[in-house]
């Protein structure tokens, strides 16, 4: 690899960390391996010096075991290649096998078990977050019982054999148990904080996904307003509320010509633009939806004759006036408005079938009107 590449794999890294501490995206697999596997091996390094420095020739090879263990795991991700649950397995069996190892060469003082007990959340962390279709439960729990039955065997053998290297080093054996404890714990802390975190993160996105989907189940995806599903919910709200909430029925005059004269994507140009000038003025007065094909029904909460009466003349208003626009093609259109008040006993059905007769008495009439 040379250096530019390099250079595109140190941004894309840099980028990739950037994203996942803003909550951007959840962590890769492929990243967290890769931490994992890295933390793990240098702690490895570093106690493959110590062992050096101290001669403690049968624990510094099997570090250097170990060190090449991790190295196998690293091949094992490179490419295009994921094999993440091998990988925890060796890491999960080097784990184990070098705290036996640690415990019998220098005893249970050092406490190398005790990364015996680190391991645990992350059989749980990772089988939880790979793809794992099947058996997860099955595998983490299992592991962290073998780890459980493993730290205690670890413990019968310092308590039965004696170490096979001797170690006078009170300052050695306190430092190693310090190194020990806090690698551990770090582990711990750090898989559990970032379990909890994706957890977080994973809810979050699912709320968002779940706004998205309520928006697309409640709305007509041509013009925004709310769908008849939506309105049917809006209205039993509004009996139920026993408010005095009013009705308007729209009606686009001679729509089909629009349609045939200018073409159906002029009519949507057309449908869009009154659904607008309705939402605008409706505002958060109530609620518009699209009733039918060029039908759309509003509520009105807390309305009176004057104010119903008020709201439906500047709508049809100001659809007159507008001039509507597609391929350097402009024409007007209006609309008729029926206009009903609930009367607090009736059913709704029966407040609608009011506003679309006066709907249809406003067609009658002339068009372009609103009637009450
Ligand atoms: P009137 O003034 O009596 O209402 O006459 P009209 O021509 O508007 O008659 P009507 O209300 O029955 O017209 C309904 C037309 O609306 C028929 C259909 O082609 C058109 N339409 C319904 N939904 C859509 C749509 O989503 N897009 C378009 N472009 N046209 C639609
Ligand atoms: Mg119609
Ligand atoms: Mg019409």
């Amino acid at each position: 690899m040379n250096a530019k590449q390099w250079n595109i794999r140190l941004k894309k890294g840099i980028n990739n960390l950037k994203d996942i501490l803003t909550g951007k995206t959840l962590i890769t697999n492929r990243w967290k391996f890769h931490v994992l596997i890295a933390s793990i091996a240098s702690v490895h390094v570093l106690l493959l010096v110590i062992f050096a420095v101290f001669q403690i020739m049968p624990l510094f090879y099997f570090n250097i075991f170990s060190v090449l263990t991790y190295a196998a795991c690293f091949w094992l991700m490179w490419g295009k290649r994921e094999h993440y649950l091998a990988i925890y397995f060796i890491t999960y069996i080097e784990v184990i096998l070098h705290s036996f190892a640690s415990t019998i060469c220098l005893g249970w003082k050092f406490g190398f078990a005790q990364y015996i007990i680190a391991i645990v959340p992350v059989g749980f962390y990772i089988c939880y977050t790979l793809n794992i279709r099947r058996r997860k439960f099955t595998i983490a729990t299992l592991s962290a019982i073998f780890s459980a039955v493993a730290f205690l065997a670890c413990k019968f053998l310092s308590f039965f054999g004696e170490p096979l290297v001797q170690i006078d080093n009170i300052a050695l054996e306190m430092s190693l148990y310090v190194f020990n404890s806090l690698c551990a714990f770090v582990f711990l802390i750090v898989f559990s904080l970032v379990f909890v975190f994706e957890m977080k993160l994973s809810s979050n996105q699912l709320k968002h996904q779940n706004a998205i989907l309520d928006k697309l189940a409640s709305t007509d995806p041509l013009t925004g307003l709310y769908n008849r599903r939506s309105m049917d919910i809006f209205l039993n709200q509004a009996v139920e509320s026993a408010s005095n909430f009013a009705l308007i029925m729209c009606d686009i005059d001679n729509f089909k010509n629009v349609n045939d004269t200018y073409g159906h994507d002029f009519g949507d140009v057309v449908l869009k633009g009154i659904a607008g000038i309705t939402s605008s003025q409706v505002k958060g007065q109530g609620y518009v939806c699209r009733w039918g094909g060029e039908e759309i029904l509003i509520l009105l909460n807390n309305a009176s004759k004057e104010s119903s009466f008020r709201i439906a003349e500047n709508i049809r208003r100001n659809v007159a006036n507008r001039v509507f626009e597609l391929n350097n093609k402009w024409i007007h259109c209006s609309l008729t408005l029926g206009v009903a008040l609930y009367d607090g006993r009736e059913p709704v059905e029966e407040t609608i079938t009011r506003a679309d007769y006066n709907l249809y008495c406003g067609k009658r009439n002339g068009k372009n009107a609103v009637v009450l």
